[in-house]
């Protein structure tokens, strides 16, 4: 069993970016491990969690939103 490490998670206020996915508006954005961004809206935020908990290295949730890779 391979132990996956916690990305750092900070809770900002309103987030300004869009979904990559979908182009909702964003509730969660991620600093990639390999250096890159994205940003997710809630729907997608959550049905991905366990693949972005996997490949972030910081989370920025927004203020209010709860996501379920917490
Ligand atoms: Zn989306």
């Amino acid at each position: 069993m391979t132990t996956l490490l916690s990305p750092e998670i900070d809770t900002v206020g309103e987030l300004t970016d869009r979904c990559d996915r979908c182009g909702a508006a964003a509730k969660l954005e991620v600093t990639l491990t390999s250096g890159g961004d994205l940003a997710f809206c809630g729907h997608h935020a959550n049905r991905m969690h366990a693949e972005i908990a996997r490949v972030a290295s910081k989370v920025r949730v927004e203020e209010g939103f709860v996501w379920a890779g917490k």
